[in-house]
């Protein structure tokens, strides 16, 4: 009989054909997704050890150190000692593992119990950490510890970091004790079948499905679908599908928008569809102009960069909250002259401040700042506006001459290759076909950026690489604006040549 890990059977709740894969065929898998996942819940532990250990007397069981023999062995011993905390700590029966992350010693009624404490990166609590925490309970229970409490620790998204390495109020519990300890005998089940699965000497048959990305996007999507056909036009080719027509649409079998009676969709649902059908563009150039015409001038064209971290590393900010560290700014000017702006700071200390500062600097006092899906930079905007008072007045007065350009371009324009989005990295080729994402070196999305950002602030990365990335960083951002210019520049119906709009 193997030894199965809690994740192994969690992999076997999602999907009986996932386990068979992961232990059979690994080279199979696609773990992009997840790695990034992996380095954010690493950055968690480590603060969760600081939290529930402030003395520093807990014990860390390094598996990759020691390895699963050695590291179940030590844990057992230090689970008979119950001197201190453990980090890490191995749990065993006979066909399951399980590691936990936290497990403070309990002496309060005479005999040695435990806490245990699982931490999540998460901002609460989902089902399947529940399926999670049921299942190390049990290998727990049926090792023979006693267990007095099992928490769920999540990331508590309201608290600010006040600095000094002070993250007391970070992690806020869920107790599960009750509901977990009384699921005993539903894993028990669970471990006997995912080893039937896993004894099986070739793949079970499992069709894809929902389960497919629920609760993960499962890494063998790519394997399972090897040899499903795609249709042109796919249902998620459809704007603002709701999900209850889309499971009528799926269960009357239309898999190609083009196949889907007009009566079924909505105006924009229909245009799309029409545009997919003939491969035509849609463009309603007079309806753009219209709507561009009365924004006079300057006009500034406005794109964050920003990045989040489940621990908060500077002052005053909270988990998860999008903190902008580069701006790119175009201005054109009445006579078509263009101009470009930018902020960018690698130093690795809270950028807020100094960018608030430049935005107001470089955005002048009037003419339309334009932002593509606008929501997201006035909310950055106000933000800072919150975190800096002194600086709001300035702010605000900005986020007043905020215009969007997604609703015009939702509104007047729409080309197949488009499938349903009006992101700008969607627009743009069908738009202005010489300008591609795809030119860039390095940096082409946002969470590149995101992890160049986080790469360079890293003090272990070299300065050339430091100066590598903030090239890539700047070419990156700047090509978000200059796409905003040059669809403002079509919409417009404007006369500026492609000389005055060169970046
Ligand atoms: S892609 Fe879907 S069917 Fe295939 S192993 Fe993963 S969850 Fe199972």
């Amino acid at each position: 009989m193997r030894n199965l890990s809690k994740s192994r059977i969690i992999a076997f709740r999602q999907c009986p054909k996932r386990l068979w894969l992961e232990l059979h065929k690994p080279e199979l898998r696609d773990d992009s997704a997840s790695e990034v996942v992996f380095k954010i819940g690493y950055q968690v532990g480590d603060i969760s050890r600081t939290i529930y250990d402030p003395e520093g007397i807990g014990v860390t069981i390094d598996i990759e150190a020691l390895g699963h023999g050695q590291a179940l062995a030590r844990s057992a011993i230090l689970l008979t000692q119950g001197n201190s905390p453990i980090f890490e700590a191995g749990l065993k029966i006979e066909g399951a593992l399980a590691y936990a992350d936290v497990m403070l010693p309990d002496f309060s009624n005479g005999t040695l119990r435990w806490r245990m404490i699982e931490v999540k990166s998460s901002t609460g609590v989902a089902l399947y950490h529940k399926d999670d925490i049921a299942v190390q309970s049990h290998i727990a229970v049926s090792s023979g510890l006693i267990l007095s409490s099992v928490l769920l620790a999540h990331i508590n998204n309201a608290f600010v970091y006040q600095g000094d390495g002070d993250y007391r109020g970070l992690l806020r519990e869920v107790d599960l004790t009750e509901e977990t300890l009384s699921r005993g005998e539903e894993v028990k089940q669970w471990i006997a079948e995912a080893q039937l699965v896993a004894a099986l000497p070739e793949e079970p048959v499992i069709t894809t499905g929902v389960h497919c990305t629920k609760p993960f996007t499962c890494g063998f999507c790519s394997y399972c679908n090897r040899h499903t056909t795609h249709p042109d036009f796919p249902l998620k080719s459809l704007p603002n599908l709701h999900f209850r027509k889309r499971e009528q649409f799926e269960a009357d079998r239309y898999e190609d928008i083009r196949d889907i009676p007009d009566n079924l969709l909505n105006p924009l649902q229909r245009r799309v569809k029409q545009c997919s059908m003939t491969g035509e563009t849609f463009f309603d150039a007079e309806g753009a102009a219209a709507d561009l015409a009365t924004l006079g001038f300057p006009a500034y064209f406005l794109d964050f960069e920003t990045a989040s971290f489940a621990v908060p590393i500077w002052k005053g900010t909270r988990p998860y909250q999008q903190i902008p560290f580069q701006f790119s700014l175009h201005r054109i000017d009445e006579a078509g002259n263009l101009f470009h702006d930018a902020f960018l700071d690698l130093t690795g200390t809270d950028p807020s401040e100094a960018l608030a500062q430049s935005l107001i600097d470089q955005c002048g006092q009037e003419g339309p700042v334009f932002a593509y899906n606008a929501s997201f930079e006035t909310s950055r905007i106000r933000e800072l506006a919150a975190r800096f008072p002194e600086l709001a007045k300035s702010l605000h007065a900005i986020i007043e001459r905020v215009v969007d350009l997604l609703p015009v371009a939702r509104n007047r324009y729409y080309h197949p290759t488009q499938h349903g989005s009006w992101s700008i990295k969607a627009v743009l080729p069908a738009l202005c076909p010489e300008l591609s994402y795809a030119q860039l070196d390095g940096v082409k999305n946002g969470d590149m950026a995101i992890e160049a950002f986080k790469e360079a602030i890293n003090p272990a990365t070299t300065l050339e690489r430091k100066q590598e990335i903030e090239h890539l960083l700047l070419e990156y951002c700047k090509l978000d604006t200059y796409a905003m210019v040059r669809m403002w520049s079509i919409f417009r119906g404007s006369n500026l040549s492609e000389s005055h709009l060169s970046h």
